[in-house]
């Protein structure tokens, strides 16, 4: 049930991997004169943030320790409030209460990404940043939302975990905000299982996030640094073995985009002119990552149909990303009661969750099937599609299977 690069782990990643093996040194810090080290987190840092033009890079362990410290580096804390989209990872809101933030639910528009009017009405005295969450690969109003927060002098946040690769207007993801989060756990674009990352052009957050990430250790140590640590911090640090994997997927990442566009746009093709069909908006179709070809059908019955009969759910019903489905949000169940941010004495804001407190996002997800393309996943209601090895056989043959089943079911 994975991402894109999962389909294309190979010789390359198994090269890498062993290069780190057999010199025997696996850390991300090491002595450059030392020929073990093959500093592999620093080249994935550095190829990375020149490709998506960005000054700094930091490798954490997942998109979660990308968030987390992104907003910790930030000075998100307790008090302040965070706009999320109510369709979203839970981590988005996660790594917000983690912070001892309150994360504030906002609706989606029909780009199924924040909805720009609504997080204008979503802004009170106690905002601190608005979430921009690229779901499903393709990008948010980032033009909007960037002169929002602007406006009301707000950090943007790029939560890019389901958008490694994907652009906006021609420039990266994840490079419009004060700091962009990708994850590379296996549902993602590329994969090492697990693994994060986060991009700033900020001179000092890099430092902040640099030091939050390995208990208050100034970027690139190499040894002790008793008497210079800045901050308490957390160990999120990326090993050499997840480098080694991440750098040969890296590598491969204008090909599988150039790929799953053609797959998309070939499935696209075909369902194009089916009665009752709408596709999602896309904010910029040309940096889509083609993760999934997203379709809403007249309303929720007919989209329910159509989404047994092809063994998918609507986005309504998946398991995952919806905030109605989020029991651990609506009940905000911290692990110790004493530190939900809802009830922290700095906080004077009203936030709350209740089920069906997101109408028009509602009504979209109930309407809405995610084919799959480069993601095929269960929990993101497209385990029915194509993936990065399907034929154009298959793919005619599935687009088929879609066109009728819809017809059936109209
Ligand atoms: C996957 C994902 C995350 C978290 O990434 P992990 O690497 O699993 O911690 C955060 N936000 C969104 C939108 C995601 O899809």
């Amino acid at each position: 049930m994975p991402g894109p690069g999962y389909f294309w782990i190979g010789q390359e990643e198994e090269q890498e991997v062993l290069q780190v093996i057999r010199a025997g040194y696996l850390s991300r810090y090491g002595e450059e004169s030392n020929p073990k080290f093959l500093h592999k987190v620093k080249d994935l840092e550095s190829e990375i943030g020149k490709k998506f033009g960005s000054r700094h890079a930091l490798a954490v362990t997942s998109g979660t320790a990308a968030l987390i410290t992104a907003m910790s580096a930030a000075g998100i804390g307790p008090g302040d409030e965070v706009i999320v989209p109510g369709y979203t990872f839970i981590a988005s809101m996660s790594a917000v209460i983690f912070c001892s933030a309150v994360p504030v639910l906002a609706e989606v528009d029909e780009s199924l990404t924040l909805d720009p009017e609504d997080v204008e009405k979503k802004i009170t005295p106690h905002t601190r940043a608005i979430m921009a969450v690229h779901m499903l690969g393709n990008s948010c109003d980032v033009k909007k939302l960037k002169r929002i927060a602007d406006a009301h002098k707000l950090l943007l946040i790029e939560d890019t975990c389901q958008a490694f690769g994907g652009a906006y207007r021609g420039r990266s993801l994840g490079t419009f905000g004060k700091v962009g989060a990708y994850s590379f756990n296996i549902f993602k674009t590329i994969n090492a299982g697990d693994g994060g990352l986060l991009l700033s052009d900020d001179a000092e957050l890099y430092k902040r996030a640099f030091a939050f990430h390995d208990q208050g250790h100034f970027p690139l140590r190499t040894g002790v640094e008793i008497g210079n640590r800045s901050v308490i911090g957390q160990n999120f640090r990326m090993n050499e073995l997840t480098a080694a994997v991440l750098l040969a997927q890296f590598r491969k990442l204008d090909r599988m985009l150039e790929h799953l566009r053609s797959l998309k746009s070939g499935f696209k093709e075909q369902i194009r002119d089916t009665k009752g069909l709408e596709f999602r908006r896309l904010n910029d179709p040309e940096g889509d990552c083609c993760n999934v070809l997203t379709v809403f059908l007249p309303n929720r019955n007919t989209a329910d149909k159509v989404a047994e009969k092809l063994g998918a759910t609507t986005l309504a019903r998946s398991g995952w990303h919806v905030y109605n489905n989020m029991e651990q949000i609506l009940e905000m169940r911290t692990i110790n009661p004493k530190s939900n941010p809802l009830k922290s004495e700095h906080y004077r804001g009203k936030a709350e969750y209740k089920k069906g407190m997101l109408p028009k996002t509602d009504r979209l997800l109930e309407r809405a099937i995610n084919i799959s393309v480069g993601v095929v996943d269960k929990g993101l209601g497209s385990s029915f599609g194509v993936n990065l090895n399907s034929s154009s056989e298959e793919v005619d043959r599935k687009a088929e299977t879609f066109r009728q089943v819809v017809a059936q079911c109209l």
